[in-house]
């Protein structure tokens, strides 16, 4: 376990917790009770709520290459970074108006320094050095979320949501632990505008954490929850809607979390354990399959291969008998956004691969149990198949990791799977 400073902070706050000037000063207030118990901060924030749309639509306006081409233009970092530096800008004054010692800290500064895959760079390194002696000399550190430099001192960012993983990122450099300010006061065990009777969990493990992320739920940026993963930083997820002045009991790190939220921590740390901790359900999926399907030994690895080297990425896979001897049916699923070009290599290749018919289904979706309890407990994929089948749901694939269970069904039977699912597993508040 990686040393953690309890004296250090690292508080990052969204895109709608800096919305407008009025936002700004909630989070500034925020900030400054944090400091006032005595603790050296470092503030990370995104850019206002829908401004980096706005600039990545000018950069596609003044000629970036259009959608679906590589993102190579270093320009276009220069320009989508620079809604970060206003709102840094803009807390690190507002702070400065309540008499605090403030100032910003651009990537290039600090330095973040990152690989030169420019609109989705990965953090390479960040020395805790410089913003770790700005923060023992009593001043706060503004720094913009996002935004990198390479090592050649090019401005890149790191990915649409990539101010989380920036957050993480810094906090894993001052070895202390990471809140995150947002529009939700924590990780619910499933959307809660789903289910009403959806519970805060208190805490999760990163693992968890890591797959609910990366199956939909969308509070943190699945690369900053691996980060935090990789460097052991105890990340707790907050809202920013809270009353800063209010007093609050005992709010030392590590107690509880007791503002509300919750702790994003090792497996460790979690005395209550769950078998399922969360039901996740993502729409943003598509079924292709290839009715039909020549029964080479080698059709699977060539579809595949195709599918690869076009970057498309595959989760779910399902082959069975078809109706014509000597043939197969191939089911697989990818991203909504992909399909359209998978289907595209398939019919392109139909001669070669040698299928009867292609079949795209958008209106499908995925839902999803987590647990790391499921590691150790039998009947856990019962339960799921048992719950849906008591609603007269189908499943039309399924995939499974150690901790996780995915169902892929009819798009329209989602939410009432996502019910059915959480009462199952007795996720709902007592
Ligand atoms: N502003 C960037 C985005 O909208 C980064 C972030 O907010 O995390 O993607
Ligand atoms: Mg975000």
């Amino acid at each position: 376990m990686t040393r953690t400073d309890p004296d250090r902070l690292v508080m990052k706050f969204g895109g709608t917790s800096m919305g407008d000037l009025e936002r700004i000063r909630r989070a500034a207030r925020i900030v400054a009770a944090e400091a006032a118990s005595g603790r050296k901060i470092a503030v990370v924030v995104s850019a206002m709520a829908g401004k980096t749309n706005e600039l990545v639509a000018w950069t596609d306006g003044a000629g970036r290459p259009g959608p679906g081409v590589e993102l190579s233009d270093d320009e276009y970092d220069v320009v989508v970074a620079s809604g970060e530096q206003v709102t840094a800008g803009l807390l690190a004054l507002t702070l400065r108006n309540m008499g605090l010692n403030a100032r910003t800290w651009m990537g290039w500064q600090i330095p973040i320094l990152t690989d030169d895959a420019h609109g989705r760079a990965r953090i390479e390194d960040v020395p805790g050095e410089v913003l770790g002696a700005a923060m023992d000399s009593g001043q706060i550190a503004v720094v913009p979320g996002f935004q990198g430099v390479t090592r050649d001192g090019r401005i890149t960012t790191l990915g649409r949501g990539g101010s989380d993983t920036s957050a993480v990122a810094v906090a894993a450099a001052l070895e202390c632990p990471c809140d995150i300010y947002t529009d939700v006061d924590g990780v619910y065990t499933t959307d809660p505008r789903i289910e009403g009777k959806a519970r805060r969990l208190e805490k999760v493990s990163y693992e968890e954490m890591l797959e609910m992320a990366s199956l939909g739920a969308k509070v943190l940026q699945t690369r900053s929850v691996e980060l935090a993963m990789a460097k052991q930083v105890p990340v707790r997820v907050l809202s920013s809607f809270i009353e800063p002045d209010a007093p609050v009991p005992g709010k030392e790190w590590g107690v509880m979390p007791d503002k509300g939220g919750t702790l994003i921590c090792d497996e460790e740390e979690i005395v209550e354990k769950r078998i399922v901790s969360g039901v996740t359900m993502s729409r943003d999926e598509a079924r292709i399959t290839l009715l039909g399907l020549a029964d080479r030994v080698d059709a699977p690895a060539d579809v595949f291969t195709r599918l690869a080297e076009a970057n498309v990425n595959v989760d779910m896979i399902v082959q069975g008998q078809a109706r014509t001897e000597g043939t197969v049916n191939l089911t697989f699923t990818t991203g909504r956004r992909d399909a359209q070009r998978a289907a595209e290599l398939m019919r392109a290749a139909q001669a070669e691969i040698r299928f009867e018919e292609l079949r795209v289904d958008e209106d499908v979706a995925k839902v999803s149990v987590v647990g790391v309890g499921m590691r150790s407990h039998a009947g856990v994929a019962q339960t799921m198949f048992k719950a849906l089948s008591d609603k007269g749901v189908k499943f039309q694939a399924i995939s499974t990791s150690e901790i996780k269970i995915s169902v892929l069904i009819d798009a329209a039977y989602a939410e009432l799977a996502v019910r059915a699912l959480h009462s199952a597993y007795g996720l709902e508040a007592v």
